[in-house]
């Protein structure tokens, strides 16, 4: 299989002399950072005080607008974080039900862990994150790419995944990123109901600019009429049928193998990862706090960190994912397992996955071994210093 490897072909003219193209670039890149600036709903509370710092709404605060965003007799166009939640809380019910009933056993309960943990954990960065968001690789065709989107039970909307994302990256830990660790737990686990809905006053330009984020993902967007009346990209109707018919696939599926056991634990389980997932946003940043460590986070603009448990359950190395955005491995170093890389990997030498983005040997030859050289030299001087010091005193032994 072909592979698109990391350098950009360049389409500018030879002319374009280096400083003209960086300036163009910041342009660019300032020109995005307004349009993304646009595209979420700004929560009541706001982002910043009037001095541009970030706004730490209170508990009370946080917990009001949340009720507000949910509250779909009183503006439908809170449908989609409203069906989110609905999902996230029938997910809960299957809980209940199955750690109540005779259908519990402890081995279903840690098989149903793992479905949770490891294969929804995987599937939403295969899928939601490196696939809808960054379009880190393409798949060989439609049929392949919708068979991807359904590979686990639906819990996420690829919507109130995609737009805030890009957000969260052009302005990381600072005020207007949509789950801005810094704001706190509750600001952050709420924040797909709070501040991840996208704007609802968007002109017909700026709305097909935001709908253009969402074209290879599958999901069939709104027409502009149609985004004025639900508020959202896609369609309450075509939604809510593909959680339905997702959901009863997979319980049918998981039923055939091992009943309604099997299916009731699984669904069960998937409790968990549908109510942790909205924790990873703030530990993926630190808490808030700086927690990078030399060595082992290289990228520095922001306070994303690598972390174990995410990364060897679902791939997310998020200081290499923040150095690399749009590659479809954030695994680099041998003891980076990166199942989400292994699964796309896979469907390309299949020949369902046609080429994706690699940036390992990049990651290697600009952070890695750099860094491995200059600590074998300060080692080098250490040892050296050590050893004149050692040499010294007897060389000035005076003689006998
Ligand atoms: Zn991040
Ligand atoms: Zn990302």
């Amino acid at each position: 299989m072909e592979v698109v490897e990391q350098a950009r072909v360049s389409t500018r003219s030879e002319s374009v002399t280096k400083p003209q193209a960086t300036r163009e670039s910041a342009c660019l890149e300032i020109r995005n950072a307004a349009f993304l600036g646009r595209v979420l709903e700004p929560p009541k509370y706001g982002y910043a005080n009037a001095d541009g710092t970030l706004y730490k709404p209170s508990r009370k605060e946080i917990f009001s607008l949340f009720a507000e965003r949910l509250n779909v007799f009183a503006d439908k166009r809170n449908w989609l974080a409203f069906t989110a939640w609905v999902a996230a809380f029938a997910l809960a019910g299957f809980f209940i039900r199955f750690v109540t009933s005779h259908y519990f056993s402890w081995p279903l309960f840690f098989l149903g862990l793992v479905y949770s943990m490891v294969c929804l954990g995987t599937h939403g960065t295969i899928f939601l994150h490196r696939y809808s968001t960054h379009h880190a690789y393409n798949f060989k065709n439609e049929f392949w790419k919708g068979v991807c989107r359904n590979l686990s039970i639906k819990v996420i909307p690829e919507e109130i995944y995609v737009i805030s994302h890009h957000v969260h990256h052009s302005i990381s830990d600072k005020p207007g990123d949509p789950y801005n660790p810094e704001a706190g737990w509750l600001y952050c686990f709420l924040a797909d109901a709070n501040h991840q809905p996208v704007a609802r006053d968007l002109t017909e330009t700026e709305y097909t600019r935001m709908a253009a984020l969402m074209k290879h993902t599958g999901v069939k967007v709104n027409t502009y009429a149609q985004y004025k009346r639900w508020g959202s990209l896609c369609h309450p109707l075509r939604t809510v049928t593909h959680y339905i018919l997702n959901w009863a696939a997979w319980y049918g599926i998981f039923f055939l193998i091992g009943g309604h056991a099997l299916a009731l634990a699984i669904f069960a389980m998937s409790a968990i990862w549908a109510f942790g997932v909205r924790t990873f946003n703030f530990d993926g940043h630190g808490g808030g706090r700086d927690k990078r460590t030399d060595g082992v986070d290289f990228h520095r603009k922001d306070l994303a960190i690598n972390q174990i448990w995410p990364g060897y359950v679902a791939g997310e190395w998020h200081n290499n994912h923040h150095l690399y955005p749009n590659g479809a491995r954030s695994g680099f170093l041998p003891h980076q397992l990166d199942l989400a890389w292994i699964f796309i990997r896979s469907w390309n030498r299949l020949g369902l996955v046609s080429n994706y983005r690699d940036y390992k040997e990049d990651f290697l030859e600009k952070h890695y071994r750099p860094y491995q050289q200059a600590l074998q030299l300060q080692r080098l001087e250490v040892a050296a210093t050590l050893k004149v010091g050692k040499a010294t005193p007897l060389a000035t032994q005076p003689p006998n």
